[in-house]
């Protein structure tokens, strides 16, 4: 093995270590939303500040199709803790794909 790619190595054995132990990495992002209800005579119908919520969504997409699930405050909070080990386990892939190329073309060139 090259030195250089010794050097990769331990990169990559870094990136492994920090995807460490996770409990779920969640797709899609959440929000919170304040909505008008059917009610003609009610105040949110004219009154921004009068609209009913907050409601907390989760959206994804599921066969493609964007999608959206109501979720309470308590799943809200867990569903970001979720969604922040999602991103944070994509960014540490991502690297560890950079690295494997950089790895596989020195090894491959003898
Ligand atoms: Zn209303």
């Amino acid at each position: 093995m090259k030195k250089f790619t010794q050097h990769l190595q331990m990169k990559l054995q870094r990136i492994k270590k920090a995807m460490g132990d996770f409990d779920l990495a969640a797709p899609g992002t959440i929000r919170t939303i304040y909505m008008k209800c059917g009610k003609a005579t009610c105040s949110c119908q004219k009154n921004k500040k009068d609209r009913h919520g907050p409601y907390n969504l989760w959206d994804r997409k599921v066969n493609g199709r964007p999608t959206s699930k109501m979720i309470s405050q308590n799943q809200f909070k867990q569903m970001s803790q979720w969604i922040e080990q999602r991103k944070r386990l994509e960014k540490l892939v991502a690297q560890a794909i950079v690295i494997s190329q950089q790895i596989a073309l020195e090894e491959f060139e003898t």
